[in-house]
């Protein structure tokens, strides 16, 4: 009876603090928000702790800082840039389908006009640019094409492909290839990677290289924060057994972080070297157009160096690339000779 009461008494208490919160900042009365920004809030909060806790117990840092300022301005340059970055990418678009979409119906007029391989799509005020990459146009398919968009995805992809097969019946539009419907965030994202919980949307064409930066940034912070902690223990300094206690406690769940942390960030560089998603790698069977392709080989690959470059430099417009032809994938698959490593085949 006692802990009934208490527990109200708790979920009185969150209520009020969760009204008094509404009143002041009024987007905080719907839960997504307040959830999402809760998380944020945590994550800052879990940075100030690892560092606060230095500065306040490392004697021998604040001496560092008197004596050396810039070695401290520096390492707080790194934070905060990890936090910028955090938030920029939290608050980037991951690239909809349904914003994609707008544009090129928009565009239609100057669209039907390119029947080439490369075709291209720009909105009115130049803001967002579409293009498309491959050489799979004019074919037949099975389904009507309602609209530009329609037609143009549906080039994208192998022949005899039907329209409802790739028709997302959540959002009810046309889902270019390397495009998913996220539950989460409830649209079709753009090469689709993977919806992050901690940045609370999702990781797609638009924000992939933004994400990319931000675990990049983090890497640097936990490795110096974790080299930091280590100095600090193997000091001679006197202090209490408590503080050291805290100190390894801190350390063994930072270091945990920083492995876990380190390979992400090679694994998303193994995925941008070979151009694949984390979706796409994960479900590969459970992608209908990546069934049957030869072992080993990485379908929208353009080799290390196109890849990278389209890593860095298409992020924002919008770039759909087609399904390439089973032909040439066999073509890729086959073993390297003297001449192809030469040759650099594999860039
Ligand atoms: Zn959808
Ligand atoms: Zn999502």
């Amino acid at each position: 009876m006692t802990n009934i009461g208490f527990c109200s008494q708790i979920r009185g208490l969150r209520d009020t603090i969760c009204g008094c919160c509404s009143k002041i900042i009024p987007c905080l009365s719907d839960p997504e928000t307040r959830s999402s920004w809760g998380l944020k809030a945590s994550l800052v909060m879990l940075h100030l702790l690892y560092v606060g806790v230095l500065f306040i117990f490392d004697k021998d840092l604040i001496q560092k800082t008197v004596n050396q300022p810039w070695y401290t301005a520096a390492y707080l340059f790194v934070l905060l840039a990890t936090l910028a970055q955090y938030f920029i990418t939290a608050g980037t678009s991951p690239g909809y389908v349904l914003d994609a979409m707008r544009v090129v119906n928009e565009s239609h007029a100057a669209f039907r006009k390119t029947s080439d391989s490369k075709q291209s799509a720009s909105s009115g005020d130049g803001s967002l640019t579409i293009s498309v990459e491959g050489d799979q146009v004019g074919r037949t398919y099975s389904g009507s094409f309602s609209t530009p968009w329609t037609k143009m995805v549906m080039d994208m992809y192998p022949p005899g492909s039907s329209v409802r097969t790739w028709t997302c019946s959540h959002c009810n539009i046309v889902q270019p290839p390397r495009s998913k419907h996220c539950h989460d965030c409830d649209k079709c994202v753009l090469k689709f990677d993977h919806h992050c919980v901690w940045l609370g949307t999702c990781i797609g064409q638009d924000n992939h290289f933004r994400f990319w930066w931000y675990i990049f940034e983090e890497n640097i912070l936990c490795f110096w924060t974790v080299i930091l902690y280590i100095s600090y223990l193997r000091s001679d300094t006197l202090r209490a057994w408590w503080i050291d206690a805290i100190m390894i406690l801190l350390l063994a769940t930072l270091f945990m972080c920083t492995i876990f942390i380190f390979l992400l960030l090679i694994f998303h560089n193994y995925l941008i070297l070979t151009n694949q998603t984390t979706f796409e790698l994960v479900r590969k069977r459970r992608i209908p157009y990546l069934r049957g392709i030869p072992a080993k080989v990485f379908p929208f690959s353009k080799g290390i160096c196109r890849n990278v470059r389209e890593f860095c430099c298409t992020w924002g417009k919008h770039n759909m690339e087609s399904v390439p032809p089973l032909e040439d994938l066999e073509e890729r698959a086959r073993p390297y000779t003297c001449s192809d490593v030469l040759c650099c085949r594999c860039c």
